[in-house]
């Protein structure tokens, strides 16, 4: 049986699951949406997820077509029609079709989409082992223009930082901002352990407040580890004792090279392994 995709409430097969051209979604990254886990038939901090989900399409006066509780409902239901237990889900709402010109309220009607998939982010050699990141010279989005915190579909920014990172061989890239401190990577948010406390950059930083990033800093809190939110420079990256990533799709994952230069003595740090080993806990049991 092929894969269900989930369009403006009814299940189709992953061939038929299609949207106009002139979505300007398509048309424009006019939309947001979430990317959700499920761990063992149960969705991972759905509130969180959906919440964000309806503040991001607030953020840009989208209106989603049904009520949180009933969005919840279709991604189970998305869920268990693909047999699922272990999954990725991704939930996208777009402004909807529209004419070429920009203006969304000629969009009459969101579409709704669930996608759910099996995948995992990176190899499992990258977890065990860590991995390599560099820092690129794309600045994340200036909250001013499109604040990071509204997910968008338009992950152009994002992309462009994205393949800085591949062209120089590595899997994840961090942006600075405009001040040149530290904001977040592409898909993930950062951490680094520096002194026994744990550091990450602050909301005003400019970065997407990642629901897998307030997870493990109140995981940290909880195992007495110091949590501190604050402005870094490279200078913090390249002194730092560990350093790590958070995001839905990777969960935790150590980095232990940065622009070339190992984090410390180039493995995973304690503190790193702690956390994912209760992130490990907390969602698989
Ligand atoms: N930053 C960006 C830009 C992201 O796309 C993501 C992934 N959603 C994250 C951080 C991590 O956020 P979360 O833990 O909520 O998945």
């Amino acid at each position: 049986m092929g894969l269900k995709v989930y369009i403006n409430g009814e299940l189709v097969p992953r061939e038929e699951a299609k949207v106009s051209v002139f979505d300007h979604g398509f048309l424009y990254g006019d939309g947001v949406f979430e990317g959700i886990r499920a761990y063992n038939g149960k969705l991972f901090t759905p509130k969180e997820h959906i919440d964000r989900l309806y503040a991001s399409a607030a953020a840009i006066e989208l209106k989603i077509p049904l009520s949180k509780e009933k969005l919840e409902a279709a991604v189970m239901k998305t869920l268990q029609a693909n047999n699922l237990t272990d999954a990725y889900i991704r939930a996208v709402v777009s402004r909807g079709e529209g004419t070429l010109g920009l203006n969304p309220r000629l969009c009459e009607k969101p579409n709704v989409i669930i996608i759910t998939d099996s995948i995992k982010l990176y190899p499992q050699e990258l977890y065990d082992r860590g991995m390599e990141v560099v820092t690129v010279s794309t600045i994340r989005n200036h909250p001013n223009a499109l604040d990071p915190r509204i997910k968008s579909l338009n992950y152009l920014n994002n992309i462009l930082a994205k393949i800085e990172g591949l062209n120089a061989g590595v899997m994840e890239a961090i942006m600075l901002n405009g001040q040149g401190h530290v904001a977040e990577c592409t898909g993930d948010n950062i951490f680094i352990v520096c002194k026994g406390t744990l550091i990450t950059p602050p909301r005003s930083a400019g970065i997407l407040e990642g629901i897998t990033r307030n997870a493990v800093m109140c995981m940290a809190r909880d195992e007495g580890i110091p949590v501190l939110e604050e402005n870094m420079t490279r200078y913090d990256l390249f002194t730092a004792d560990e350093c790590f990533l958070t995001g839905t799709a990777a969960e935790v994952i150590a980095v232990v090279k940065i622009d070339g230069r190992p984090v410390a003595d180039g493995t995973p740090g304690p503190i790193t392994r702690k956390l994912l080993a209760c992130f490990r806990k907390l969602t698989r049991g």
